[in-house]
């Protein structure tokens, strides 16, 4: 049955297009103690998974224009950071046109269920979608807005701070992948967290504070080695919040799940042990306890 391409706007059969790309998955499947890993789908229910989201968006030919962004970003950018060896950051177009295409995924799902959040901020929402794809395409007619879009690096050590509030921040967030809208204090944004990496578009204000060096597009300032931490209180706020709906899930995984894992790890406790999951509770168990035993400041 063809539909009307999000991107192209062509009547064409769509593809089952993924709204955080594939190699995310991969990753976090192939660095994992089971094989699996908890995705959550659009009704909030939690199930074991080798995939990750997917719905009709695209075209053949649209999908394969963010092939291109998403390889750029795969290989110079999400597997050097998860290796360590991503050092400066070259100023390269694709890492903007990956950012702006993942929060336009996200936000046509959510246009799709006319989220309140889509119909609260529709008067920007429908501009912002208008020249995102405009960018994509390389329109004629297109002009570069305002909004900015930031990606964020974190890592075990800058979600060490967050531990006290949220016990499992550092494995929540490093080792799952989610999109959202996301309002507070005064600021709305599209976030989307790739084991770790995250994208921030921002639609009202137009600008985050405490941001310099996160920024790829309209401007790029993200680069230097020494990556920037983040500044700003809706920000952290966010992740734990996040983390804490995480918590719910993972409690509320059917017991049929939770003896699959332990049959998994009991067939290949190799595995299991050399998997970054099981490094970072490692890892998280030890800073939570340096964290609780440091007197307040
Ligand atoms: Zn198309």
């Amino acid at each position: 049955m063809k539909s009307k391409c999000k991107l192209c706007h062509l009547n064409r059969e769509l593809n089952d297009s993924h709204v955080i790309p594939s190699f995310v998955g991969r990753w976090l499947k192939k660095t994992s103690a089971t094989g699996y890993f908890i995705a959550v789908d659009t009704e909030g229910t939690a199930e074991r998974s080798q995939d990750l989201y997917k719905a009709k968006l695209l075209c053949d030919n649209c999908e394969g224009i963010l092939n291109q962004f998403e390889t750029y970003f795969a290989n110079n950018i999400f597997h050097p950071f998860k290796n360590g060896t991503l050092n400066a950051i070259d100023n390269n177009e694709n890492i903007a046109k990956f950012v702006v295409s993942i929060s336009l995924r996200v936000l046509w799902l959510h246009q799709g269920i006319n989220h309140p959040f889509v119909m609260k901020w529709a008067h920007i929402l429908n501009k912002l979608e208008q020249e995102w794809r405009q960018y994509l395409l390389c329109s004629g007619d297109f002009v570069k807005g305002p909004n900015s879009h930031h990606i964020l690096f974190s890592n075990k050590q800058l979600l060490a701070n967050g531990l006290r509030s949220a016990p499992n921040l550092i494995l929540n967030l490093l080792r799952s992948s989610a999109f959202y809208p996301f309002e507070k204090f005064g600021k709305a944004y599209i976030f989307s967290n790739m084991a770790g990496i995250q994208v921030i578009s921002m639609i009202y204000p137009h600008e985050l504070p405490a941001s310099i060096g996160t920024q790829v597009y309209p401007e790029q300032t993200l680069g230097g080695k020494d990556r920037p931490g983040i500044g700003w209180g809706g920000y952290f706020q966010n992740i734990m919040e996040f983390s804490n709906k995480q918590d719910a899930i993972q409690s509320a995984l059917p017991k049929g799940y939770k003896n699959m894992i332990d049959r998994t790890v009991e067939k290949n406790p190799e595995r299991a042990i050399n998997s970054e999951d099981t490094k970072l509770i490692y890892q998280q168990q030890i800073m939570s306890r340096k964290m609780k035993t440091q007197p307040d400041s």
